[in-house]
């Protein structure tokens, strides 16, 4: 690193304990999102790149060199990665800012969140147990969580460092070795945990990641032969894309994708803190979070007192440069802010009212201006379609039974939110909400230690807390005959 906000300028993969181009030579630019200028560059994996890689994690992981390991060496080694990331926060988290867009106490949130997973995992990695199961006095049963053996793991960019965390951490608790293909959007942070993973001490092979396009290299590693499992965190579309190469060769998967999530608000709801709640989730990292609190559900009584108030509260945001920790970021990439603009503008053209923004800001980097949508029905484009930026639809309801068919009126099922001071009806609502996570009365209640996942189209499998490690291991049982004279009949 050089002067004040200024990053290294060129990154490399990490294949087998080593820092390499790709084989052909070729780069991916790095383009700061609040300038529109390229910071740095970085290699761009092939189908040789992945082979390479995939090679170096199945031979670690046929030589057993996690199994080897104690399980307290193993969540030693974990800690050591946490506690360099935590050290080198300010570093990677600059990274992050100019790579990614997003505002630099955020970024530092990702570094914390990323040591997070590494030692809440390390904690569960000697603590993973298996059952006894009795068979009369004639057997011992028992059963092992084993390893799928090479984890192949795919990385959206919205949060790489922290979704590649989750998923490294996870891993190397349960004993599998990986090969990540980070987002060519914003790769850095994740070659910043790469240096973090070799500077840990964990043996070459284990951990191996690499950048490249979607088409290429994440589909180079998706239809590798040699994959025995699959972490996928992104759009549907590409996860169905994904699922389609997998299902040739059987190879199970964690699956992460997209949603919709609806926030219900009753009548009687603390509307400051619907406010509040509300705008966070839905302006944070400028919309881009597959939780985002993406529509409001509204009983009618206060539709419009909630219109206006988020209205005022989207305008009231203060938009600029990660950097200089506006609240309002910049979205990813030209094409993104083209593809949220053109949505808002057609739900304008269909009828909808713009409450607040509705168009791009004016100025350099890719600005979109936080934007509230109304007057608008549950069917239309905006309300069913995700966004992913910082539009957020609101739409009234008159009784709960509408409100729940509304909320649950997609083809998503990823987050839902009830915002009410009636606590059995807190319970009744969430009971029947679709969504792998209901936050009630504080959009993004919950954290690493609470399952995250989706129902419907947003995915299966679940990251985070203790359940996630599940979705890494299968288990295996072992049936002991003790004594003479096996009947050898099945299911006897
Ligand atoms: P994306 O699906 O376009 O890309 C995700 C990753 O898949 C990238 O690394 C990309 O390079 C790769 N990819 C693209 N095409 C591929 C192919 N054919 N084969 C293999 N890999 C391929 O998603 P994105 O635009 O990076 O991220 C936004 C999406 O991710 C949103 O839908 C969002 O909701 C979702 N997301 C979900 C979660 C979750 O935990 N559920 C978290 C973050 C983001």
């Amino acid at each position: 690193m050089s002067g004040a906000n200024e990053i290294k300028r060129s990154w490399q993969h990490y294949i087998d304990g080593r820092f390499v181009d790709s084989l052909d030579g070729t780069r991916i630019p790095v383009v700061n999102p609040a300038t529109g200028e390229v910071i740095a560059d970085i290699a761009c994996a092939k189908a040789a790149d992945v082979d390479m890689a995939v090679a170096a994690a199945r031979k670690a992981f046929n030589a057993r060199l996690l199994q080897n390991m104690r399980p307290v060496e193993r969540s030693r080694m974990m800690h050591r990665i946490a506690r360099i990331l935590l050290e080198r926060t300010e570093e990677i988290a600059l990274v992050e800012t100019l790579d990614n867009g997003k505002r630099i106490s955020a970024a530092r949130g990702d570094v914390a969140a990323a040591a997070r997973y590494f030692e809440y995992y390390a904690g569960m990695a000697d603590k993973l147990e298996g059952k006894s199961i009795p068979l009369g006095p004639d057997y011992i049963d028992y059963t092992v969580h084993a390893p799928f053996g090479v984890s192949a793991q795919i990385v959206p960019w919205n949060f790489p460092l922290q979704i590649g965390a989750r998923s490294i951490a996870c891993a190397l608790a349960t004993c599998n070795t990986v090969v990540m293909k980070t987002p060519e959007l914003s790769a850095l942070s994740l070659a910043a945990l790469a240096q973090a993973v070799h500077d840990a001490g964990v043996p070459a092979g284990v951990v191996n990641i690499l950048t490249g396009f979607g088409h290429e290299a994440g589909a180079a590693l998706a239809g590798h032969g040699d994959i025995d499992h699959l972490v996928f965190t992104g759009s549907v579309q590409t996860g169905s894309r994904i699922l389609h190469a997998l299902a040739d060769r059987v190879v199970p998967a964690v699956m992460e994708l997209g949603g919709k999530s609806a926030g219900v608000v009753f009548r009687d709801a603390d509307i400051d803190q619907v406010i509040t709640s509300t705008r966070g989730g839905i302006f944070t990292n400028a919309g881009q979070v597959c939780s985002a609190s993406s529509r409001l559900v509204v009983e009618r009584p206060v539709y419009d007192q909630v219109v206006e108030r988020m209205a005022a509260a989207a305008s009231a945001l203060k938009i600029g440069p990660g950097i200089e920790d506006a609240e309002l970021t910049p979205v990813i990439s030209d094409g993104q802010l083209d593809k949220i603009e053109a949505m808002c503008l057609r739900a304008v053209q269909a009828g909808a009212t713009a409450a607040s923004g509705g168009r791009r800001v004016d100025r350099p980097g890719y600005f979109m201006a936080p934007t509230v949508i109304a007057g608008t029905t549950p069917s239309s484009e905006i309300a069913q379609n995700e966004v992913f930026g910082p539009v957020l639809t609101i739409l009234p309801f008159d009784d709960a039974e509408e409100a729940l068919a509304i909320a649950n009126g997609t083809d998503y099922g990823l987050c839902a939110g009830v915002y009410t001071r009636d606590l059995a009806r807190a319970h009744l609502v969430a009971d029947r909400l679709i969504a792998g996570q209901v936050f009630v009365n504080e959009w993004f209640a919950g954290g690493i230690e609470t399952p995250f996942g989706g129902m419907k189209r947003s995915g299966y499998g679940r990251e985070k807390g203790v359940e996630a490690l599940l979705g890494y291991v299968q288990t295996k049982n072992v049936a002991i005959r003790l004594t003479a004279g096996a009947t050898g009949r099945p299911g006897a």
